[in-house]
């Protein structure tokens, strides 16, 4: 048995693996090669889905990062804004606030604001 060399971390069995090499055959023409787990022998479409241990880790935890901060501060401080103020009317013409009987912007926001309830 020939030593691992290619540590994968399986995303058929999720076990720690090692991809399997196999050369494709059309006929007596080699093609390609095929990537197999050795655990569980699932066959990845191609090179590239290979779940290589050190290659997939860090990129998860990238991502995660990216997308969990940004959510959690919108969340509650852009719904406080004119644009769903129960006082704010708009019409082909102006963006108008009931209570300062002014023009405001959708994106505006003041001390007065109350949720609109329909919507
Ligand atoms: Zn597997």
């Amino acid at each position: 048995m020939s030593k691992p060399s290619t540590a994968i971390q399986c995303t058929a069995c999720g076990a720690e693996s090692w991809v399997v090499r196999e050369p494709i055959y059309e006929g007596f023409t080699k093609v390609g090669e095929s990537f197999a787990c050795a655990s569980c022998g699932h066959v990845f479409a191609s090179e590239e889905d290979v779940p290589y241990v050190g290659l997939t880790t860090p990129k998860i935890f990238s991502e995660e990062d990216r997308s969990a901060q940004p959510q959690l501060f919108e969340a509650g401080e852009n719904r406080r804004i004119c644009r769903y103020c129960k006082h704010y009317v708009v019409n082909p013409f102006t963006q108008w606030c009931g209570v300062h009987k002014k023009e405001v912007e959708a994106t505006d926001s003041c001390g007065r604001f109350e949720a609109r309830s329909e919507e």
